[in-house]
């Protein structure tokens, strides 16, 4: 039976890497809509490579390019966020929601509402609005697939009927390209620097979050949404080999891990085979090349987000909303060359501290919340006030 299939944010690495995996598929895929923010060269390639029925370009600004480009073709073009939303209302029988950030949210919840399979790699959403995202799926009866590896790695792992069994889940982080530093050479690293994760080629966001290891306290905020477990049954250790993607320990002493190469490629097929398997064109492992596998605790330390995480989830919804909300102003702010390395933790910080109490009925609350910590956080580094923050004294 051909699959109907919609990619949100096709042209990133989440994106590109679910194109590769489509297309070396024999089963027929029918791909009703792929987008994009700004890079119109590759959605437009993609489009026709795949036959796509629809593109969105959420930056309107390319939209005449993005037409240019397709003249001929019969693809049907809009642009704009609401059109995003509307393209993520299509009915299609599987999505990829890949989109970075918060600007995911809307239209996650547009495919969420047609009831039908959603692989998520987009964590934000899940990081502050976890529970009204997943009460939506139960409603409408979708599918929510987990991508993010460790995620998927426990979900492939992960014996629901034993749930009361499971002492613990171990999320395995590679430590990033700072696993060894001291925060003095951390104080002082180039935005280059933190791009260049060892093991895994990723967004920029991403990318940064996994120096900082944001990353890994957003997915231990994402595992605990995503699997109802109590925050005290979440670990997390580092793991530089990035084989082993995470694992679930039973209380008769069994660990389960699920295994693979650094790439990407592997959880989505999961995700798009799911309940069956599937052929991946991604790498592959070869145990005769494995000389270690090493694990070793975080060093919570020299990586304060991962204490963050845990004090955030005891806190509740508005801090998570906060730290995520607070996080993606702080990485642009860097990637911008505005802020120092360190200054990221130290903005997300003090804005955790400012939260106030707050309830979150619905995903309007959330979004005005976040709207507020966006702007908070704005004039936060615009007011120079950081320097007044020391390093060693973070919180
Ligand atoms: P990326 O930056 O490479 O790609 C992001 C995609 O979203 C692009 O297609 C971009 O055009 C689109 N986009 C960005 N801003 C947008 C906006 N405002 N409106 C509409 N579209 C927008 O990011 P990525 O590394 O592919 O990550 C995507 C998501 O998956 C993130 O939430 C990330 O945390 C998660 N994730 C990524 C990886 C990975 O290996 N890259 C692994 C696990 C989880
Ligand atoms: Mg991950």
């Amino acid at each position: 039976m051909t699959r109907r299939i919609c990619i949100l944010g096709s042209t990133g690495s989440v994106g590109q890497s679910t194109v590769k995996v489509l297309q070396g598929q024999q089963a027929d895929y029918d791909v009703q809509v792929l987008t994009a923010n700004h890079n119109f060269k590759l959605l437009a390639e993609q489009a026709i490579a795949l036959k796509a029925k629809y593109v969105v370009i959420a930056d309107d600004a390319h939209y005449a390019a993005l037409k240019e480009l397709l003249s001929g073709q019969d693809i049907k073009i809009s642009a704009g966020k609401e059109a995003l939303i509307e393209a993520a209302r299509i009915p299609v029988d599987w999505t990829m929601a890949a989109i970075v950030g918060m600007a995911g949210l809307k239209p996650l919840m547009a495919a969420i509402e047609q009831g039908a399979t959603i692989a998520i790699a987009n964590k934000e959403p899940l990081v502050a609005a976890g529970d009204l995202v997943l009460a939506a799926a139960k409603q409408s009866g979708a599918t929510i697939l987990p991508v993010d590896s460790e995620h998927n790695a426990i979900f492939q792992v992960f014996e629901a009927h034993n749930k009361e069994s499971i002492e613990r889940i171990i999320l395995t982080a590679s430590g990033g390209p700072f696993r060894q530093y001291t925060m003095e050479q951390m104080a002082e690293v180039t935005v280059e620097q933190a791009l260049a994760h060892p093991n895994w080629s990723m967004g920029a966001k991403i990318s940064i979050d996994s120096a900082t290891m944001m990353n890994k306290a957003l997915e231990v905020i994402e595992a605990q949404k995503l699997f109802d477990m109590p925050a005290d049954k979440i670990e997390v250790l580092v793991h530089p080999q990035s084989i082993v993607h995470s694992m679930v320990e039973y209380n008769d002493g069994s660990v389960l891990a699920q295994m693979g190469a650094a790439d990407m490629c592997t959880p989505i097929a999961n995700a798009l085979g799911y309940p069956n398997r599937i052929q991946s064109s991604g790498q592959k492992l070869d145990f005769t090349q494995m000389k270690h596998l090493d694990f070793e605790a975080m060093d919570e330390a020299r990586f304060p987000f991962m204490r963050l995480a845990y004090d955030c989830l005891e806190t509740g919804q508005e801090a998570c909303i906060a730290l995520n909300a607070a996080n993606e102003v702080a990485v642009k702010a860097f990637l911008d060359h505005k802020i120092a390395f360190l200054d990221i933790y130290k903005i997300v910080s003090e804005m955790v501290d400012r939260c106030s109490n707050e309830t979150f009925k619905t995903m309007d609350n959330v979004i005005g919340y976040d709207n507020n910590v966006r702007s908070q956080t704005e004039s936060y580094i615009l007011s120079n006030e950081i320097n007044n923050k020391s390093v060693n004294n973070l919180r």
